[in-house]
């Protein structure tokens, strides 16, 4: 939904919602200097939507944004609001709109901040008010439909990388097998290039059904009879418990692995420069779309370049993970 009758864009607000992901603060920093330097004053939304049900926000100036673009988090800081579910919560978040004067919302955060923001132009748009929300994708998971790539999946997965490798030291000097759950909700993205980058034994994820014997059990085998006495086994928490699989593996084979839940440590840390920079241009890019009138959209990248998507086309794509991935984990993967 394109702005029916465009008016000049002065005021603009801007939030982060859902998980949190490394670069979120190099977004904000790009949507609040760009903004700026066309005139248009900046207000943060803390705390994503229930921040503008609460009317609960802070004027974003550029000193504000200074020295933010090498932290983790969110200097907005973000929450999941079951209010904003609701017609009455967003009724309240649309006096807020009103109240602030907001020509226009930048929105970073994972598809359901995007249905919130859906949920919100919909309903603003019956009391005959205009407001354009455009979107920027920021989640490690890495599974937004519309986006080959979203915001904090680089820093997410070279942190899980640098633990796994630290993790293998030992487990090769005591030649044992380590069970790591990575994390990535309902999508094995970040679990499959995780393990193909550590050189993984195994690697369950949720798009793939997983044959216990063949796919943990015999290669664990393979790899022993290969000469190979430690193994990696990267789980995602989309496809079950590292520590049940650790049971199950002592089960079968007897060896007594050692389980390591990676968590929300994941999230955290200095983003890396493909999260800076890309959440950079996004944020960029999402200023031009509200400026240009373009309403409901969300904004992403394909083969390198960055595109922008009707809001409600978008959220009704699904992302395929590649399977060719795991051919190339399976073939890397040392065996006899
Ligand atoms: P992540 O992928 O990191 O979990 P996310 O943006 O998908 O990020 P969610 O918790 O799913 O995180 O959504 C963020 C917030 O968006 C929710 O807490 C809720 O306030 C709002 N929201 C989600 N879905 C809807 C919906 N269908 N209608 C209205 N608001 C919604």
């Amino acid at each position: 939904m394109d702005n029916p009758n465009p008016k000049p864009i002065k005021r603009i607000g801007v939030l982060t919602s859902g998980g949190d992901a490394p670069g979120m603060n190099a977004a904000v920093r790009a949507v609040v200097r760009t903004a700026l330097k066309q005139g248009i004053e900046c207000v943060g939304i803390r705390r994503g939507w229930s921040g503008l049900i609460n009317t609960d926000f802070m004027r974003l100036d550029n000193s504000s944004v200074s020295h933010i673009m090498n932290k983790g988090g969110t200097i907005l800081y973000t929450a999941r609001c079951m209010e904003f579910m609701t017609r009455e919560g967003r009724e309240k978040a649309i006096a807020t709109c009103k109240m602030l004067g907001l020509d226009g919302i930048v929105a970073i955060g994972g598809d359901g901040t995007f249905r919130g923001a859906l949920a919100l132009t919909r309903q603003i748009a019956e009391s005959g008010y205009y407001l354009p929300v455009v979107g920027i994708p920021a989640t490690i998971d890495n599974d937004i439909g519309c986006s080959n790539y979203t915001i904090g999946f680089d820093t997410a997965a070279n942190t899980a990388i640098e633990c796994i490798d630290k993790l293998r030291d030992t487990m090769q000097s005591h030649e044992r097998c380590s069970v790591v759950e990575v994390m990535g909700r309902h999508a094995g993205f970040l679990a499959l290039y995780v393990g193909i980058s550590v050189g993984a034994t195994a690697v369950l994820i949720p798009e793939r059904e997983v044959d216990f014997e063949q796919d943990v059990v015999e290669k664990i085998r393979r790899a022993r009879l290969g000469g190979t006495t430690h193994f990696m086994v990267v789980v995602a928490e989309g496809a079950g418990s590292a520590v049940e699989i650790g049971k199950q593996i002592h089960e079968a084979i007897g060896i007594d692995p050692r389980v390591t839940v990676l968590g929300h440590i994941q999230r955290g840390g200095a983003p890396t420069g493909r999260d800076r920079e890309t959440a950079s241009r996004m944020g960029y890019e999402a200023v031009q779309a509200l400026l240009s009138g373009k309403g409901n959209r969300i904004i992403g990248t394909k083969a390198g370049a960055l595109t922008d998507m009707d809001m409600e086309e978008a959220l009704a794509m699904e992302k395929k993970l590649e399977m060719y991935r795991y051919e190339v984990l399976e073939a890397l993967t040392p065996g006899i």
